[in-house]
């Protein structure tokens, strides 16, 4: 199995480091708002490549976070926390918000089919909240001052980036002058020593005197800094190194650098092996975010009578690693697509199902090639349009278990009324074209309308 690996920005076969086995990490949500649909790009990539790894014959060990604390406005240490934000925006408690859109994520993720973590269960379920982990934060930070990396101003702790020599090597160049530049303006506490030391811990002080979470810590009182729940939770749950870490693009140059410097730092081991990135969702080509206000959600496409497994599909139409501009009429056109799809799929009881063994093979092996699911679903599309092909649910299933579109299990017919439409189908191959109408005429009574083509008869409620 091939993957571009964004740690040397290369395609690389993948080696697990325990045969058979793959611990993954993906970054979450920040749990201050609503995802939007290019948030959910990120989370079908994460499944998709989960699913992949486990049909490969993998034992994929999962975990994911969600940020409920110390992620400021800004990617690095400048703004409000987005948390308090949302909670100042409707005037509720930081828990209150924390709790109501981690419900609103769980409900976009199940109506996408993305698999839950697996290899996690906490106090709040499956997903491993960055509150959860405080106690494991601050170890972090005491192995850090102990190896003289981090130190203290008034405002926070900060970790010296200058004492790490590879400090910036997921992004291949040292940060330039211009960048420092540009830091250097926002900086806002003047004891920092370097521009791109970050922060690690927050001390409820000055702009963040009336912070509402915050945490008693060896340092004073306060709340962590972003980058170190992924860290604390890695070294928590699945343990350094791990295989495969994932995120958007947008985490490569602060969120991932920063969370690559803390580990390595504190553990003396490498992170990740591998680190795949997915790039953005755009809309009139400009990144679909919530600052732009330029976003939809998965509301917006339910509104709009589409279901929301069509977005699944657009979202598989496009190579993970490409930017995809996002139109009504794209979406349109994939949920038309599903319906292709589910229609040929819903042939599948039919007495004579037949399908190509190498069919399912070279789906695979475009998925095993860094996930490319475009070039599988234009191989499914081939093989649905050769009429000798009817589907059997045996490959349903192995269909859904990499793309998770839910065509094995959609078939809501009864036995009864599946044997009528077998036997409909054997009467009109021998011409018997009383006994065909009969049937139908029966299946309309049960509100099962039958449509035939040249070669094959598609049912659907009426
Ligand atoms: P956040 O909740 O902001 O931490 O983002 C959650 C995930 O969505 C991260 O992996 C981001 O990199 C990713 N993300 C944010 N905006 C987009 C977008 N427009 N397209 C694809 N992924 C995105
Ligand atoms: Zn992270």
């Amino acid at each position: 199995m091939k993957l571009f690996n964004s740690l040397g920005r290369e395609l690389q076969e993948f080696k697990s480091i325990t045969p058979n086995e793959v611990k993954l990490y993906t970054c979450g949500p920040t749990v201050y708002d609503y995802s939007h649909i290019g948030n959910l790009r990120a989370y079908v990539f994460d499944d998709t490549l989960r699913r992949i790894l486990t049909n490969a014959g993998y034992n994929v060990k999962h975990v994911m976070n969600i940020t409920d604390v110390g992620h400021l406005v800004s990617d690095d240490d400048q703004g409000d926390d987005k948390l308090e934000k949302g909670a100042l925006r409707e005037q509720k408690t930081v828990s209150e918000v924390a709790d109501f859109y981690i419900k609103a994520f769980e409900n976009d993720i199940s109506l996408l089919n993305i698999l839950e973590p697996n290899a996690y269960k906490g106090p709040h379920g499956k997903y491993a909240r960055a509150t959860d982990f405080i106690d494991q934060q601050i170890e972090i930070v005491k192995l850090l001052f102990e190896k003289d990396i981090a130190y203290r101003t008034k405002q926070a702790i900060y970790f010296n980036t200058s004492k790490l020599p590879d400090y910036g090597k997921l992004t291949e160049q040292k940060l330039d002058d211009k960048e420092v530049a540009a830091r250097a303006e926002v900086v806002s506490d003047d004891q920092k020593e370097n521009p791109q030391d970050f922060a690690l811990w927050f001390f409820t002080v000055e702009r963040f005197a009336n912070h509402s979470l915050h945490w008693n810590s060896p340092w004073g009182e306060g709340f962590p800094g972003w980058h170190l729940e992924c860290s604390a939770i890695i070294h928590a749950t699945l343990g350094e190194p791990i295989d495969i870490h994932t995120g958007g693009v947008d985490h490569i140059g602060t969120h991932h650098t920063n969370e690559i410097a803390q580990s390595e730092a504190a553990f003396d081991v490498k992170l990740a092996n591998y680190w795949l990135h997915n790039e953005h969702l755009l809309v009139n080509g400009r990144k679909m975010s919530k600052s732009l206000g330029n976003y939809y959600r998965l509301q917006d496409v339910i509104d709009k009578d589409i279901e929301p497994l069509a977005l699944r599909l657009l979202f598989l139409q496009s190579h993970y690693r490409t930017q995809t501009n996002f139109t009504w009429d794209s979406l349109e056109a994939s949920a038309k697509f599903l319906k292709r799809i589910q229609s040929w799929s819903d042939l599948s009881f039919q007495i004579d199902s037949s399908i190509q063994k190498a069919s399912l093979n070279d789906i695979e092996d475009a998925l095993r090639d860094d996930l490319n699911t475009p070039l599988a679903l234009s191989r499914l599309s081939s093989i649905i349009s050769d009429k000798n092909n009817t589907p059997d649910h045996e490959f349903l299933v192995k269909l859904d278990a990499v793309l998770g579109l839910e065509l094995s299990n959609r078939l809501d017919l009864s036995d009864e009324d599946k044997k009528l439409i077998v036997d409909r189908t054997r009467a009109r191959k021998n011409q018997d074209w009383s006994e065909s109408d009969k049937i139908r005429d029966l299946l309309l009574e049960k509100s099962i309308e039958l449509n035939d083509s040249q070669d094959r008869t598609i049912w659907s409620r009426v």
